[in-house]
């Protein structure tokens, strides 16, 4: 995964070329694939060629570009916008970049990115729509991969859309601004105006672009209770992921990644409500009030929680205040945090002749003397996923092998299961207490216990025994005992 800091060396930003002057000196393949790329802008070309190639000459007689034939010099490039130095000749290149410099223009020297003040694209063009994919020079064959792709995904006619879009954009602004105009905007492209420009129905798409402006039924809001993932951005399914492009808010916990709340709409309003370094947590009953608040003023909204919203994520009571408030909702599933580290540890969770059931528990509800439901099951061969159980390991083992399951039962801890920090550790229920102590564990923590974990592949898991310690009350011996094998 990139660094989240990484900075662009090079800034993307669209020039405004209509009828201005293009330079382009050279002769050969490099300045006629340059040409090519400019002519798809409505700006003039000025070719500089004493020495055209065949392909250069047919391209300027089908394009009616302008050629200056003779040798290049500085007043070639007077009252250019752009420069491109393409000749492939490094003394020349040289000189064109250093005039165009003096002259302030920008140039770009066909490949020597170090004498370059900008870098062309790779471009989809449905203009008025442009997708630019820069790699700063350092990838061209990957920049047209990715053109390849994105030119698939993109409809042919999406730059009829745009123009009829922009044909609307006065009467749009007579909306009220927010949620309403917004609504227009979003109906508009992906409703009926946008099915008729596909189907080649221009007049049947400016009729339902229209309708959409006059319609006045008040803005109803919406709440769709999301499943963000155990963490890593592409286990996000692709319903989540529409979502949070559409949403106008997005409510999320702190165990989301930033990355996958930065996947939503730029102008989102987001909402952390849950606990993070420094951030003030909201209440249950606060986010209920929030997110009935939210609907009732007419916002798309994400509820984004970790894993899957139905496990251990409160989204009950949610559901719960949303019904009574008559706030629309609905619910996208999510991996849970249980099956990412399942998969991190390629850990049968059922397993033929072994295990047939399985139990998702937090642990939590060991108290006094009666064994709750799951231990039971536990006992009678299913797999166990303990959510939150760092805090509660001692407990949970010690209750377990009091209850008659082997110390000797398999035993999979997952830290930031799905991320590329993840760490697997692998023991017996007799090692387990020694998780409480470990300092060097800041990550979320799911225990994997029972017998189908003895299917799962150990290569890349450390021993949790090596941190087991004899006399679980001491807190200090068991994390130098962790230290010391962290060293
Ligand atoms: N709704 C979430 C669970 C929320 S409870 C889900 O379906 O996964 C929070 C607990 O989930 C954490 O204490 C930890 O036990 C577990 N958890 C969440 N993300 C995790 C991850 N990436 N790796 C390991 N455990 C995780």
């Amino acid at each position: 995964m990139p660094p989240t800091n990484a900075k662009l060396n090079a800034f993307p930003v669209f020039m405004r070329v209509d009828g201005e002057a293009v330079a382009i000196v050279g002769n050969g393949e490099a300045a006629l694939a340059k040409a090519r790329l400019l002519a798809q802008s409505s700006a003039v070309l000025r070719i500089i060629a004493d020495n055209a190639s065949s392909g250069l000459l047919d391209f300027i007689a089908s394009t009616g570009a302008v050629r200056i034939e003779a040798a290049y010099e500085a007043a070639h490039l007077r009252d250019a916008a752009l420069v491109f130095a393409a000749s492939g000749d490094e003394a020349l290149d040289r000189r064109v970049a250093e005039d165009a410099r003096r002259l302030s223009i920008p140039v770009n020297v066909v490949d020597r990115p170090e004498l370059c003040d900008f870098f062309t694209p790779a471009l989809v063009n449905r203009a008025p729509v442009a997708v630019a994919i820069g790699t700063e020079g350092a990838g061209p064959v990957l920049a047209q991969m990715l053109r390849g792709r994105i030119d698939r995904m993109l409809s042919p006619s999406l730059g009829r859309l745009a123009a009829l879009a922009a044909s609307f954009r006065t009467a749009a602004e007579k909306l009220p601004k927010g949620n309403r105009r917004r609504r227009f905007w979003s109906d508009f492209f992906a409703g009926a105006p946008a099915k008729a420009i596909e189907a080649g129905e221009l007049a049947e798409a400016h009729g339902a672009a229209l309708e959409l402006l006059t319609q006045d039924a008040p803005v109803e809001g919406h709440i769709a209770l999301v499943g963000a993932g155990p963490g890593a951005e592409d286990l996000l399914t692709l319903r989540a992921h529409r979502l949070l492009m559409e949403a106008d808010a997005i409510v999320y916990d702190a165990l989301v990644p930033e990355a996958i709340v930065a996947m939503g709409r730029r102008d989102a309003e987001r909402l952390p409500v849950g606990k993070r370094k420094g951030c003030h947590s909201k209440s249950q009953e606060e986010i209920n009030a929030l997110l009935i608040e939210l609907g009732r003023a007419g916002s798309k909204v994400v509820r984004l929680k970790s894993g899957d919203p139905l496990v251990f994520g409160r989204a009950g009571e949610e559901m719960a205040a949303l019904r009574g408030a008559g706030v629309a909702y609905e619910v996208v599933p999510g991996v849970t945090a249980a099956f990412a580290a399942a998969a991190d540890f390629e850990l049968p969770l059922t397993l033929r002749g072994v295990t047939s059931s399985m139990v998702f528990t937090t642990g939590h509800d060991l108290k006094g003397n009666s064994l709750p439901d799951w231990a039971k099951l536990a006992i009678s061969g299913a797999t166990v996923a303990v959510y939150m159980g760092r805090s509660v390991a001692a407990e949970v083992a010690g209750r377990l092998i009091e209850a008659g399951l082997s110390p000797d039962t398999a035993v999979a801890v997952v830290e930031n299961a799905s991320l590329g920090t993840r760490r697997r550790f692998h023991g017996t229920l007799a090692d387990l207490p020694s998780l409480e102590a470990r300092a060097d564990l800041t990550g979320p923590v799911m225990t994997i216990i029972g017998d189908a974990v003895a299917g799962a592949n150990f290569e890349r898991s450390e021993p949790l025994a090596a941190h087991r310690c004899e006399d679980t009350g001491h807190e200090g011996a068991a994390s130098a005992v962790a230290q010391g094998v962290e060293q």
